[in-house]
């Protein structure tokens, strides 16, 4: 079996491994020339060869290459198959799966229903888009009792037989729309986690989303609804999952739980709705949902002192999420936005800002952002660089405020991704830059 691996980051190299550990010659394909060998794989730097591609029995695409690329349609139209990681993985994997999926919120909801299934005792694998790529399961000897995919579109675009026995598609809001070109093609992809489900199966969507329910349609695998019966809804601290087609009827309390904003209650219930399809027992369960740990830069509380709590969401690249973060804040906060705008849209925010102690806009797009904020009334405070809009923060926050980082856009202006600026955030509130 010859499989030639396109695109070598971390999921490329994965998939290179996971071929060779399966006794297949491999072939990796990059543009980028100087990169460091990989043992075992022929390398192919620079412009591909299409001969290459197309004497492969097997591609395997990285998620950030469309398979629209000429050189791969040519080699799609010849009759190889292409597939992206996930797909591979998928073609060899026995263990039962989740798979999770959404605009904003996939990467929370996987780590949550990862430690949730590991407190019920179930040895468990979680990544795909979030950490270790899927074809990492597959190098492990041990057997897992679960694994738990964060899924991307793109991933979803070449997924093969991937199936999970639970997956849900979290929300659906405009972004990557580039690529996709439309929201439904956006939608559409994302609904391809269900594919391959059948009745046994859970498959989980939103309520409220009319599009999304109607790019859904009937659709394969039991349907269930956040926010809705049969599914899962919370009041307060309160959960209760109803699905009785499958069996899944049990009450929660999230009474403890420590994680900021309301978002993360209804991502801990949708966890649980999760963890409790892939068989974990509903104590355990119980148990572990207040002890939920959020992700870093994801309403991370990086400081709490002097009256006032410091909030790194730098994971909000996109308006949406910031709205998400701070509907649910529950307290009066500094707001700071900026970065890299992906285009316009924060005047949506204008009903969450305007009662907020002060918003300070700063970064490459921060001067046209306070203009967009200040057409629909909102006042805000311009700062050139993260650091100045921390130091403006800290003069203007009060007892009892918070001071959110929730940014709104992406950090490619300052930082070469949203963990860097995440990182300086909690650096320069920390006192240690
Ligand atoms: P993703 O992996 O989809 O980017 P994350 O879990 O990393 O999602 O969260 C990204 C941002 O999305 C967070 O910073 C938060 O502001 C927002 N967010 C988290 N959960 C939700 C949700 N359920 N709905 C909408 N926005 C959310």
């Amino acid at each position: 079996m010859n499989v030639v691996v396109v695109g070598l980051a971390r999921s490329g190299i994965a998939a290179c491994k996971l071929a060779l550990a399966q006794g297949a010659r491999v072939t990796g394909l990059d543009l980028r020339p100087g990169l460091d060998p990989i043992p075992g794989v022929a390398l192919e730097l620079g412009p591909h060869r299409r001969e290459t591609l197309l004497a492969a029995d097997l591609i395997v695409v990285s998620p950030g290459i469309p398979t629209s690329q000429p050189d791969l349609a040519a080699a799609r139209d010849a009759g190889v198959p292409i597939l992206g990681e996930i797909g591979f993985a998928a073609r060899s994997l026995t263990a039962p799966m989740v798979g999770i999926t959404g605009t904003n919120g996939k990467s929370t909801v996987t780590w949550f229903t990862g430690q949730l299934l590991r407190a019920a005792g179930m040895r468990t694998f979680v990544g795909g888009n979030l950490g270790d790529p899927l074809c990492n399961a597959l190098l492990d000897p041990a057997p897992w009792d679960a694994v738990v995919v964060e899924v991307s579109s793109y991933q979803l675009e070449n997924a093969g037989d991937f199936h999970p026995r639970a997956g849900v598609v979290l929300n659906l809001t405009p972004d990557h729309l580039a690529r996709h070109g439309t929201l439904d093609a956006y939608g559409l992809a994302k609904l391809q986690l269900f594919r391959h489900m059948t009745g046994r199966d859970l498959a989980v969507l939103p309520t409220g989303d009319d599009r999304l329910a109607r790019l859904a349609g009937v659709g394969p695998g039991t349907r269930a609804w956040l926010g809705g019966n049969p599914g899962v809804t919370r009041a307060g601290s309160r959960v209760e999952v109803r699905v009785p087609a499958l069996g899944l009827v049990a009450d929660f309390d999230l009474a403890g739980f420590r994680v900021p904003g309301d978002h993360n209650r209804d991502n801990a219930a949708t966890a649980a709705l999760l963890a409790l399809a892939m068989g974990a027992p509903p104590k355990a369960i119980a148990q572990a949902l207040p002890l939920l740990e959020p992700l870093a830069h994801r309403m991370e509380i990086v400081l709490d002192a002097d009256g006032i709590r410091w909030i790194n969401d730098s994971k909000a690249t996109n308006v949406d999420a910031t709205r998400v973060g701070l509907a649910g804040l529950g307290q009066p906060a500094v707001v700071l936005l900026g970065g890299e705008a992906k285009g316009a849209g924060f005047d949506v925010l204008a009903p969450l800002l305007r009662d907020q102690r002060a918003v300070i806009c700063f970064g490459g797009s921060g001067a046209a952002i306070a203009r967009e904020l200040a057409s629909v009334g909102v006042p805000s405070t311009t700062a050139p660089w993260l650091e100045d809009a921390v130091l403006l923060a800290r003069s203007f926050a009060r007892d009892g405020d918070a001071v959110l980082l929730s940014p709104g856009c992406a950090s490619f202006d300052q930082f070469t991704d949203f963990e860097h600026r995440g990182r300086v955030f909690r650096a320069l509130v920390q006192g240690s830059v």
